[in-house]
């Protein structure tokens, strides 16, 4: 006989945490989520789905400042800061209470607290009360990290957090690291007008990317007068009340009035209970194996606290898994070979499987193609003929080792190729398979043929 609380007891209410807590009740557990602060996580409420509204502010703008191109003149606009923040927060709040709704139509109890893991088996909350478990998921999420001696006081030095919910537009925004986060935002602040200038500590800007895309943004960026600078090594950073000079080696001083920093994120690992119950952590993340497992087996840790890929989609794969695993249910064992890596600056960027440089490196005798939205109708039409298509095979057996896209809509037309490649295509099934007309999923199409010298339209 169970003589515990709950079969599953979840910690951490984001995007890994309740879409575990959902597959486990649908599995039939009895199960709890207990989170300190918003259900959704940082994705739903500080991350993926604030910035992508206001994103979308952003691109509307765009389209305003440049009707002219499409014959409709806006003789004069205004932006109002507060209501685009306003709407951003309300989307936030809408989705939150979505899952504070699916938690109950699953059955699911959520306890709005704060958990610290006393035994195997045992959770402590803020307000000391305890809860038994049969299984425990940690899905405690990330936090933003900092360079060591540069303090973040939220105020200044910030992170995105509080960069999504500034009272005004910054007339010059410093953006540290040019991953993700960084050109989302250098993208978002650029439109609404603030100087922005983009350091990055390595030689390329989005540096996990394929170096063409890199390169394409930081030229795309460059028009947009964004200023880039890569191999930044940056020297220190001195405020006054209002303003910040960041001292960039063999650059003029930077004299801004907002420093975003936007160098990684780190696993929340700390008053968890975890050096207690000697749970094994590494680099600030919990380690797990397979199937989710930290080295104590009936404790599960998912999502950002486990390390990279930091990503939403991960997270709630993850979780899945995971709570697959505690139900006995037939599971495969999590693998990171095919995930999608989504960025939504201007032109969105998109990618799934090796670059050109990883595939090489592994040995790969590579077939390389490449379509620009230039020559695509769908995309004139749309008036986005920034960016391509590029995609790589292998020449001895024509897989389908990885597709990189930059350019209008990217985010969307990457899930083509990671079904692609989670069916072992080859290029024979793409170049197969008739693309509709017009959309901009011919590019992928069309760079397929000209990895193999056949594209039409180039
Ligand atoms: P990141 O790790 O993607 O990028 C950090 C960047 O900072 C890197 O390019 C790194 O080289 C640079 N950097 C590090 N130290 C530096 C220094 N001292 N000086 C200059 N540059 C330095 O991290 P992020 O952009 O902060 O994002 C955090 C996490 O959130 C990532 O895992 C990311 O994938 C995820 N995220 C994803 C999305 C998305 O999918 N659209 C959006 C936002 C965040």
């Amino acid at each position: 006989m169970n003589s515990f609380d709950y079969d599953v007891v979840v910690i951490g209410g984001g995007p890994g945490g309740y879409v575990a807590a959902i597959r486990a009740s649908q599995l039939g557990k009895k199960v709890a989520v207990v989170e300190e602060s918003s259900l959704g996580g940082v994705c739903l409420n500080w991350g993926c789905i604030p910035t992508k509204a206001l994103l979308t502010n952003a691109s509307v703008l765009d389209l305003v400042k440049n009707s002219k191109k499409y014959g409709i003149d806006i003789p004069s606009y205004k932006v109002d800061w507060k209501k685009v923040v306003k709407r951003s927060r309300d989307i936030s709040k809408r989705l939150s209470k979505g899952i504070e709704f699916l938690m109950k139509k699953n059955k699911i109890t959520y306890i709005p607290n704060r958990a610290i893991l006393l035994d195997s088996n045992t959770i402590k909350l803020d307000s000391k009360k305890t809860i038994t478990s049969k299984n425990f998921i940690l899905a405690t999420g990330g936090h933003s990290k900092t360079i060591p001696g540069f303090d973040i006081d939220s105020k200044i030095i910030i992170t995105s957090r509080e960069a999504m919910v500034l009272e005004e537009i910054p007339k010059h925004l410093v953006i540290i690291g040019a991953g993700a986060i960084g050109v989302e935002f250098a993208h978002l602040y650029s439109s609404f007008g603030s100087k922005v200038t983009l350091l990055e500590g390595l030689s390329e800007i989005v540096p996990n990317e394929d170096l063409d895309v890199s390169k394409e943004l930081e030229k795309l960026f460059k028009r947009k007068n964004i200023n880039v600078i890569t191999n930044a090594k940056i020297e220190k950073v001195t405020k006054s009340k209002t303003k910040a000079k960041v001292f960039v080696e063999g650059h003029e001083t930077l004299d801004c009035d907002k420093v975003l920093m936007a160098v990684g994120v780190s696993g929340n690992i700390e008053k968890l209970g975890l050096e207690e119950l000697s749970i094994s952590t590494k680099n600030g993340f919990i380690e797990v194996n397979e199937y989710m497992q930290t080295n104590i087996d009936n404790i599960y840790a998912i999502g950002d606290v486990c390390g990279p890929p930091m990503l939403a989609h991960v997270a709630s794969f993850e979780g899945t898994l995971a709570a697959e695993h505690i139900s006995n249910k037939n599971t495969e064992k999590m693998c990171y070979d095919n995930i999608p890596a989504c960025t939504y600056c201007e032109p969105e960027i998109a990618s799934v499987g090796l670059t050109e440089q990883k595939a090489k490196d592994l040995g790969y005798d590579v077939k390389i193609g490449k379509f620009p939205f230039m020559a695509l109708g769908k995309a004139l039409a749309d008036g986005s003929r920034d960016g391509f298509v590029k995609i790589i095979y292998d020449n001895k057996y024509g897989e389908l080792l990885g597709c990189h896209i930059i350019g209008k809509n990217a985010t969307n037309l990457i899930s083509e190729i990671s079904i692609a490649r989670n069916l072992e295509t080859t290029y024979h099934e793409i170049l197969k398979t008739i693309h509709p007309h017009p959309t901009l999923s011919e590019a992928i199409h069309e760079a397929t043929a000209d990895a193999f010298g056949e594209a039409i339209h180039i």
